[in-house]
Parts: structure tokens; sequence; C-alpha cells
């Protein structure tokens, strides 16, 4: 049941359930002709990825959005473990897959889990071979070499990622997660996401901000109808 989960790290679960995935798991879903992208109700498709590569905050660990809905079901996890060992193995044939299934959308880069510094490399080329992606990320050695993401901030991001995000990340690339407890964004931000989730369902408890996701607050119906991160 969805509450029993509540109040406790969700991200632990999550990481939990993917470290009891069995090698056997994971090999038999590697095979190449398998779907790498997810389809994604507010973003239409994502690459999603384990969260092995995250470096979560408490608030981020607490309301983990990867350990909820379909991104918790067994299946997905076990998805991202493999698509993950795909993208090691060969990124630019990974990257040549990623850019047929998507068919010009634009790709969510890590619906789940985290980028990396090494997945400049497949998010390369993806660029070379005509796709276009955009994403999120929490860890300042990945934003260092993919400036283009967005960087995630909370109410409890440690003080030099707050002060790498206020010296280093232009307003247009910062984006701030808010509980219901949280105030506003400690720094300006380009949108403000109020914790939403199967679980975790705050969006009514956390106050407006001019910097609202316009999807969590029902104003579009997906990313495609308003294209602020891109
Ligand atoms: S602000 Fe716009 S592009 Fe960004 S997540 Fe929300 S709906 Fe998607």
């Amino acid at each position: 049941m969805a509450g029993e989960r509540s109040g406790r790290s969700l991200y632990g679960a999550r990481r939990a359930k993917e470290l009891s995935i069995s090698e056997v798991e994971i090999t038999g879903r590697t095979p190449w002709d398998r779907p790498t992208l997810s389809a994604n109700a507010k973003t239409g498709i994502s690459l999603d990825l384990p969260l092995t590569s995250c470096v979560p905050t408490a608030a981020c660990a607490e309301v983990c959005y990867a350990s909820q809905g379909r991104q918790y079901f067994r299946a997905s996890v076990v998805k991202s473990l493999a698509v993950s060992r795909l993208i090691d193995q060969d990124p630019e044939r990974a990257a040549r897959k990623i850019v047929d299934e998507a068919g010009g959308r634009a790709i969510r880069i890590a619906g789940s889990g985290e980028v990396l510094p090494t997945h400049r490399a497949l998010l390369e080329h993806i660029d070379h071979h005509g796709g276009s992606w955009w994403g999120f990320t929490r860890r300042v050695d990945t934003h260092r070499v993919l400036p283009d993401l967005m960087f995630s901030i909370d109410a409890t991001t440690p003080a030099p990622a707050l002060d790498y995000v206020a010296a280093e990340v232009p307003v247009r690339r910062r984006a701030y997660l808010r509980r219901p407890q949280d105030g506003p964004a400690p720094l300006d931000v380009a949108v403000t996401f109020p914790v939403h989730g199967s679980i975790t369902r705050y969006v009514e408890q956390v106050p407006r901000d001019p910097t609202d996701c316009p999807e969590i607050r029902g104003e579009v119906t997906g990313c495609w109808g308003c294209r602020r991160c891109y």
C-alpha cells in the first residue's frame, strides 16, 4: 500500500529494489532489440536510468519520484539497469537507437536516476545523430561538463552545490524542488516543482509561486506545451 512507504526515504526503498535485481534478470533485458526509451505522461518520452549514480539531498531522497508509480515497478527498475548497461557497452550504438526510437521528439534524459559526466559521450552522439535532449542534474561534476542541463536544488542542498549554482548556473538553467514545509527558492530559479507523486500528493499543500511548473499545476498537458526546461 502506498502509505506504507510514506515518511521514509523513498530513495532508499528504490535502491534496495535495484540491489535485489539479479544478474540474470538484467542480462535477460539487455538485447539491443528491446526498447530503450520509456513513455512518460509528463515529458512524452524519457531515458530512465537507475539510481546508482544519484547523490540525493535529504529532500530528494525523502520524496524521490522514481520510487513511486510506474517507475517503481520491478520491470521498470530492471529496464533502467539494462539500459544503463547498454549505454556503457556502446554509447554510439545506444545513441543511434535512442534517436531512432525518439522519432524527432525531445528526449528527457534521466527521467529516473542521474546523469553522470561519462554520459557526455552518449549525449554528443545523440546530438551527432540529430536527436534533441533535455534534463536535470543535482551533480556539480555532471553540470560542469554538461551545462545545458538544468541544475535542481531544494531546501536541503548542501552549501557547496548552492554556491556553484549561484556562481556558475544561469537562472534559466535552475530548478527548485519545493515541499509543503519549504519556503521559496533560496536563489532565483526558472522553475519550481511542487512535490507531486502517487505517494507524495502534496501539490495543493505547496504555496503557489510564479515560477511553478505549469504541468504540475494543471495548466498544460505536457512539457511539449511549455518547453521552459528545454
Ligand atoms: S516547466 Fe515546462 S518544460 Fe519544465 S518540467 Fe514543467 S512543463 Fe516541463
